[in-house]
């Protein structure tokens, strides 16, 4: 790691939230709206540590059993950790027991699943449901039309709190062209919303990545997972 350039990473988180504040500002959203989820998968703790130290408030991770290695090592830090990658059911047990909010339940059997595992703990698991708003055949989600069906289930789940829907649209180049799958998941959200199902909240929208994040602010996200703009461009 000795060509790491660890004084760069509290200049670019800086950069980053300045582009949050003047994109929010400019279509009339208040800043702190929008909460900045700093995505550390594949980088070591000496590295994640700078970024904390930078005062960050929420670490996202992909895989469960590196954000454990870390959670461990980085215990000093009052920091917020989210889980953004595709959860395994037998994998859910370790989720429940770090994770603050849990990005991507995309079926039953997950909701079912990490629902058991938080009674056990008696903890109140509060979620996201991961929507594959454009519909790609490889891709997790669930379908938009689908969507309302498995909140109905995971509302009569106790220790499971819904808080709203987050997507991951097709990569293409221009940013621009994740615009109207970002625009789908927000209607989507107000759509739940009026549904009035129980115990459900759709307050947060978690959408936009380093690529993206300023056109998914401008279409109401109200979480961003940002990563390549942080740490640089991962192995
Ligand atoms: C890796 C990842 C990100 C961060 O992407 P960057 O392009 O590095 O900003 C965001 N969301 C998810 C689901 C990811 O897997």
């Amino acid at each position: 790691m000795t060509s790491f350039d660890f004084d760069s990473i509290g200049k670019n988180i800086a950069e980053v939230r300045h582009t949050i504040t003047r994109t929010a500002l400019a279509c009339g959203r208040n800043p702190e709206s929008i909460r900045l989820v700093v995505v550390s998968k594949t980088m070591p703790c000496e590295i994640v540590s700078q970024a904390l130290k930078s005062g960050i408030q929420i670490l996202g991770e992909n895989y469960i059993q590196e954000a454990t290695c870390k959670a461990a090592d980085l215990g000093e830090f009052p920091v917020s950790w989210h889980f953004i990658g595709h959860l395994q059911s037998n994998k859910a047990k370790t989720a429940v027991q770090l994770f603050d909010l849990i990005h991507t339940v995309d079926s039953r059997k997950t909701a079912l699943e990490l629902n058991r595992q938080a009674e056990k703990i008696h903890k109140c698991q509060k979620i996201l449901i991961q929507v594959n708003v454009a519909g790609e055949a490889t891709k997790s989600g669930i379908a938009p039309e689908k969507t309302q069906e498995l909140l109905e289930e995971i509302s009569r789940l106790d220790h499971l709190s819904v808080r709203g829907l987050m997507t991951m649209p097709p990569y293409e180049k221009n940013p621009e062209s994740a615009r109207p799958h970002f625009k789908a998941l927000y209607l989507l959200g107000k759509t739940l919303e009026q549904a009035g199902i129980s115990g459900i909240s759709m307050e947060e929208l978690s959408m936009g990545t380093t690529h993206d994040f300023p056109v998914a602010i401008e279409e109401g996200a109200t979480l961003v997972r940002i990563g390549t703009a942080i740490f640089g461009k991962r192995k």
